[in-house]
């Protein structure tokens, strides 16, 4: 069994298997695997396994994770070395039964999405190019009528065997049978549609559904949605990697929601009130405070991103940009002139020095 096996498969049950059958197979299967009672020396590893997919299983939300995710941290890189050599060499390395079911590949694929959507979740069309079973030959690679017989090159075993000598020495090399590709058996008159294959590229529509606070970078796992297995193997799974649009009112950090307000110098020293787009919904009315100062954070409530799998949102924030105006007409001129004759110039205290720390920071400087 490959380190990477689904842990329904793993425990032998369905994808609906409810608690009580988990526990069951588990119980079954720990019996059979546990180090104290199984010396074989991989048993120790594999109950491992079993324990761990058991302790997912029967965890509601670790579940949900899985079934969404495919892993139970969510995310990206959750592949294990198994699935990288089978993408690299296409297949199972281990030696594989002639005629024995091969499961289809997994699929992986990315669509972009806009912030509202990650916000509220929607369901989504996709397509998904695939090689699926062929309708004609219902997957056996003959023509319908056509009589099948044993591979004469491979005698039905599926693989050919070459003896090999090298500098290293002698060594048997072991290949799927070109003939038959494995199956073991050659057709007097191939699948007119599929060509033999047992399977045909189709393009298939399925609707995606995308949960409310997922996150560019995290990806959706549909079982049972990749491409179709070969003998009657089982179908493998898709992934969906997630890629959100930046839009151009909000930045998303984590579940909150950064949006910029400028406010005029007047606003920042009288402080006032100001509606702020919001992301799903009607406009919020948010306080400047009196004094604000450029930069300064002003918080709503409530209105970031929901929280992807458990209740409540992150928060809008408010960061405020006071602007200077580049120009006045006369009657501002004549106003801030009065004001700079009778306010006092602010401190050159340490503030200042800050300044220029951070510049020299944005710089790189030392
Ligand atoms: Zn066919
Ligand atoms: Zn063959």
């Amino acid at each position: 069994m490959a380190t990477t096996a689904d842990f329904y498969e793993l425990l032998g049950v369905s994808r609906s298997a409810t608690d009580e059958q988990i526990r069951s197979a588990y119980r079954k299967l720990a019996r059979q695997y546990h180090p104290d009672v199984n010396s074989a020396a991989d048993a120790s590893e594999q109950f491992k396994r079993i324990t761990e997919a058991y302790e997912v299983l029967t965890d509601p939300q670790r579940r949900q994770r899985y079934d969404m995710f495919g892993s139970t941290t969510g995310g990206l890189g959750d592949f294990g070395i198994g699935d990288l050599f089978e993408t690299f060499f296409g297949g199972d390395l281990r030696r594989r039964e002639p005629r024995g079911p091969m499961r289809g590949a997994d699929l992986r694929m990315e669509i972009e999405i806009e912030l509202l959507d990650a916000v509220q979740g929607r369901e989504r069309v996709i397509t998904v190019p695939r090689l699926e079973t062929c309708d004609r030959c219902s997957g056996s690679g003959a023509e319908p009528g056509s009589s099948i017989s044993t591979c004469p090159t491979c005698n039905g075993r599926g693989e050919v065997r070459q003896v090999q000598q090298s500098v290293f020495g002698r060594f048997v090399n072991v290949s799927t049978c070109p003939r038959c590709g494995g199956s073991g058996k050659t057709v007097d008159k191939v699948c007119t549609r599929c060509r033999g294959e047992g399977r045909e590229r189709k393009d298939r529509e399925l609707t995606l559904t995308i949960p409310p606070g997922i996150d560019d970078g995290q990806q959706l796992r549909v079982p049972g949605e990749g491409e179709a297995g070969m003998r009657g193997g089982p179908t493998g799974d898709l992934y969906v990697l997630i890629r959100l649009r930046e839009h151009a009112l909000f930045k998303r950090e984590g579940d909150d929601l950064v949006h910029v307000l400028r406010v005029s110098p007047a606003q920042a020293a009288l402080g006032d009130e100001v509606t702020v787009p919001v992301i799903d919904g009607a406009a919020a009315t948010v306080r400047v405070p009196p004094g604000a100062q450029n930069g300064q954070m002003v918080r709503v409530r409530g209105k970031g991103v929901p929280h992807l799998g458990s209740s409540g949102r992150g928060d809008e924030l408010v960061y405020l940009d006071v602007v200077v105006p580049r120009s006045l007409s006369k009657d501002q001129r004549r106003l801030y002139g009065q004001l700079r004759d009778i306010e006092e110039p602010p401190s050159q205290d340490a503030d200042a020095q800050d300044l220029f720390g951070r510049i020299k920071d944005a710089m790189g400087g030392s």
